[in-house]
């Protein structure tokens, strides 16, 4: 039988063995571990691949949520709107730094943080007090946005950023998922906000040989801020006006990334090759309703990070496509705002009913480059088998 994991990294590692190892090897040889030659060259060629003026490397994706936090001095008493339909880390790190995460519906198409939910949010539940927007339920202070860019197709940032300048609120873009994404009208993911935040854990575009993650900025005194707090806040070395962390991206992570970066729009070219593939043998199949393929919209670049459907009897699918040797996933069976970690901000069901209801019919179907039509072809098959 046809095998079709859902990610398969070691057909990507055959690809570009012969040029990793010897990086690996030079590292080795440098025994250079930390903030070496290799991080100061990814972060520039980073910055020029995110077309951002200052790009900071760090440990995972979330010390990259969590240093923009920090840097962005968020902590108690201040609140940070986001969606509840996204990884535990978006939401985790705001808890993190002690302020309140401030969950908004998605939009049922994108699975996007939805403008129109948080400017009713504000418009409901919120007051301006001396300048500063405050949720009148709680009292804390509204500082801050972080809209994600979900399976790699950006959040409708036009309306956002516009709702958060007229209310002075920083915007952190969770673009763990979005490298090289374009928004209509071109600007890339991560450069929209005051900070961006990537990861390169080994199941995105972009995936370390472990964990690492990135910053982007505008600013370059969040950029500096962001450095200093990198290395436990220390600015001479052991001098600490801030507390930071250690959240540095290592010199043998940033060596595997140089060598896949050269890569990186091949293998996302592959997974809209992939995407499109999939869109018009689903098509083809007029399953109608029962399968909705997702959709990008006019103008934006999709990386396709993930290939999400939305249907009908979702967990049925789901064990029948294991049978006939195919891996899926649900991102996300549960919605935060549900997590019992959370239940302190006093949620229940039916809160976010788009976020609900995405997290019951979405089901991440294969999508990575290697794929063959055999396998793309034998997914849609079994499918349409599956309704049939
Ligand atoms: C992967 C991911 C993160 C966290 O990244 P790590 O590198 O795993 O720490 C945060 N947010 C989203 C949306 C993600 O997909």
């Amino acid at each position: 039988m046809i095998k079709v994991p859902l990610l398969d990294l070691k057909a990507q590692f055959a690809q570009i063995r012969a040029e990793v190892m010897p990086a690996i090897d030079q590292v080795c040889s440098s025994q250079h571990f930390i903030l070496g030659a290799n991080v100061t060259a990814l972060e520039q060629e980073l910055a020029q691949y995110c077309a951002s003026p200052a790009a900071i490397g760090v440990s995972s994706g979330t010390d990259a949520l969590l240093l923009a936090l920090m840097a962005l001095d968020i902590g108690a008493g201040d609140e940070v709107i986001t969606s509840p339909f996204t990884f535990f880390a978006t939401a985790g790190t705001i808890a993190r730094t002690g302020a309140r995460a401030v969950f908004c519906d998605i939009d049922p198409v994108t699975f996007n943080l939805s403008p129109g939910a948080v400017q009713a949010f504000i418009d409901d539940r919120c007051a301006v007090q001396g300048g500063r927007l405050i949720n009148r339920a709680t009292g804390g202070r509204i500082k801050a946005l972080m809209p994600v860019h979900l399976y790699g197709q950006c959040a409708d940032m036009d309306p956002l950023m516009k709702i958060a300048r007229h209310h002075d609120l920083k915007v952190i873009e969770d673009a763990a998922q979005a490298i090289g994404a374009e928004y209509r009208g071109g600007g890339r993911a991560g450069t929209f906000g005051d900070v961006g935040c990537f990861s390169f854990f080994p199941s995105k575009n972009l995936g370390a040989f472990g964990d690492a993650g990135l910053c982007t900025t505008n600013h370059a005194e969040l950029a500096e801020s962001m450095r200093v707090l990198r290395v436990h806040g220390g600015k001479p070395k052991y001098f600490h006006a801030v507390i930071g962390g250690n959240f540095r991206i290592d010199e043998l992570q940033a060596a595997v990334l140089r060598v896949k970066l050269k890569y990186l729009d091949g293998w996302t070219e592959g997974r809209q090759r992939n995407a499109s593939f999939y869109d018009a043998a689903f098509a083809q199949a007029n399953l109608g309703a029962k399968l909705t393929t997702p959709q990008v919209l006019p103008g934006y670049r999709h990386i396709f990070n993930q290939y999400v459907v939305r249907v009908q009897k979702r967990d049925a699918l789901r064990v029948r496509l294991a049978e006939r040797g195919i891996g899926t996933e649900i991102y996300y069976p549960m919605p935060l705002h549900l997590q019992t970690c959370f239940a302190y901000l006093g949620h229940q069901a039916g809160d976010f009913p788009q976020s609900e209801r995405a997290a019951a019919e979405t089901l991440a179907l294969p999508i990575y480059p290697e794929l063959d039509e055999e396998q793309l072809a034998h997914v849609v098959a079994s499918v349409a088998e599956f309704y049939a």
